[in-house]
């Protein structure tokens, strides 16, 4: 049987990579699980606002930075899902397929991911002309028209990114205020493919096999129009990818794991970092920031159980 982990760090974004760095140069040697669908820093396509990267960088080039960074230190990383956990006795279990893993330290750093409208139409048509990322698809809507949904920094950064590829960009927002922050709104204001469609909500996604256009309500007035597009991009927030933790830890109804002194949950030596359990900030710096935190209580718990 494989021998029992130190640390076991669930997720590879940069909460968990974070974690890990802090972990390795801490003397351990931590093992990251990081799972097979790319993370919202893997799908961002320029961050701008990372501290100590004055000229901008992509995601995926800021994550694989923080991969080679905690590989230098020793820290193991594989991909895989994680499908159960048991954390009811020690050492812990983690599951990913047919790999059991032990461990005697858990870090859960398992983000979040994109939240869709909820209609079946939508659903049906992800992967035909419905994504939730501009970066990863908007290369399939050159000179065409597409439709973003959200008013907050996402929907602004990929409908900045698809301006530039696109025909046409059409935000579609159920307020008439975006949340975005000033200096992305500044820029979408300006761009002159860029029109906002305000105090509405997209109703239905037409097409049968491709998306054709979109059927919009104004919730202020109750009209109802359409508008043809190629592309929709929903731009919605994100819920946590805590699933697999549900009955292991606590959370809330949310989902969003609940953090008990700092990072630890409601599991004594099983911790948290990241949009698992902040719903508040959700930045990379911030979840970077977690995972560090994560990876110093990590270490003074393993001493504290190792030090009678
Ligand atoms: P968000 O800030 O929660 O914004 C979600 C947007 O979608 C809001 O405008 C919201 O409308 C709208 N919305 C929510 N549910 C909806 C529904 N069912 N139908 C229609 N519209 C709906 O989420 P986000 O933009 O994904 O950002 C998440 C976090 O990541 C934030 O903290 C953000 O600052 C951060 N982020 C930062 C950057 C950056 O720094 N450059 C980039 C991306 C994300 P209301 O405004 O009416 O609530």
């Amino acid at each position: 049987m494989e021998e029992v982990k130190e640390i076991l760090i669930i997720g590879a974004g940069p909460a968990g990579l974070t974690a890990a760095i802090y972990a390795a140069r801490g003397g351990s040697k931590p093992f990251v699980i990081g799972g097979v669908q790319p993370g919202q820093l893997m799908t961002s396509y320029e961050v701008e606002n990372y501290p100590g990267f004055p000229e901008k960088l992509g995601g995926p080039q800021l994550i694989d930075n923080m991969v080679k960074q905690a590989e230098k230190f020793g820290a193991k990383i594989i991909q895989r899902d994680v499908t159960a956990v048991d954390f009811s006795s020690r050492p812990f279990k983690v599951e990913a397929g047919d790999a059991v893993y032990r461990a005697r330290a858990v870090i859960i750093a398992t983000g979040a991911s994109p939240r869709w409208i909820g209609l079946e139409s939508e659903q049906r048509l992800i992967g035909r002309g419905v994504s939730s990322c501009a970066t990863c698809d908007g290369f399939f809507f050159r000179d065409r028209d597409v439709v973003v949904v959200g008013g907050g920094d996402a929907a602004m950064e990929e409908t900045l990114f698809l301006a530039r590829i696109t025909r046409s960009v059409t935000v579609i927002h159920r307020r008439d205020k975006l949340r975005a922050e000033r200096i992305l709104q500044e820029r979408a204001f300006e761009n002159q493919k860029i029109r906002f469609q305000w105090n509405s909500v997209v109703e239905e996604i037409l097409g049968e096999n491709l998306v054709e256009g979109v059927r919009i309500k104004n919730v202020k007035t109750g009209e109802i129009s359409e508008l043809e597009c190629q592309g929709v991009f929903v731009a919605i927030g994100y819920k946590p990818n805590t699933e697999i933790f549900r009955g292991k830890v606590e959370m809330d109804e949310k989902g969003y794991i609940n953090v008990k002194d700092t990072t630890g949950t409601s599991v004594e030596g099983v911790f948290v970092a990241g949009d698992a359990y902040d719903y508040v900030y959700r930045q990379a710096v911030t979840a970077a920031a977690s995972g560090c935190r994560a990876a110093i209580d990590v270490v003074k718990y393993l001493e504290s159980i190792e030090t009678p």
